[in-house]
């Protein structure tokens, strides 16, 4: 008959932070190990995309590793994605764009 195994620490319900899985140890016996809660990957604050070159961890985990892991190196890196910087960029351009259109107009027609 298997072994049966008891959860090695007091709490005692199937929760999400009390998943465990069971190893057999060099002694033949089993024994239960007790799992981290599943990292979730940073997503883009704007449209929710995962980030592509930033490594998922725990909260705490982020303190030990190199700021290289957790952005890339351009405006807005590890915050939001490609497209949403690209189009951040382009609608900024086209503002002032527009407010340089304005002005030129507004000259014109006070020289007539
Ligand atoms: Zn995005």
């Amino acid at each position: 008959m298997a072994q049966r195994i008891t959860y090695r620490r007091r709490l005692s319900y199937n929760t999400r932070s009390n998943r465990t899985r069971v190893v057999k140890t060099p002694g033949g016996k089993l024994n239960l190990q007790y799992e981290k809660k599943p990292a979730s990957a940073p997503r883009c604050g704007d449209c929710g995309e995962k980030l592509a070159g930033v490594i998922s961890l725990r909260p705490r985990e982020y303190a030990q590793v190199s700021k290289t892991k957790k952005s890339v190196s351009r405006a807005y890196g590890g915050s939001r994605c490609a497209h949403c910087v690209r189009n951040r960029v382009v609608r900024a351009f086209l503002i002032e764009e527009q407010k340089i259109v304005k002005k030129v107009l507004k000259s014109q027609t006070e020289k007539k």
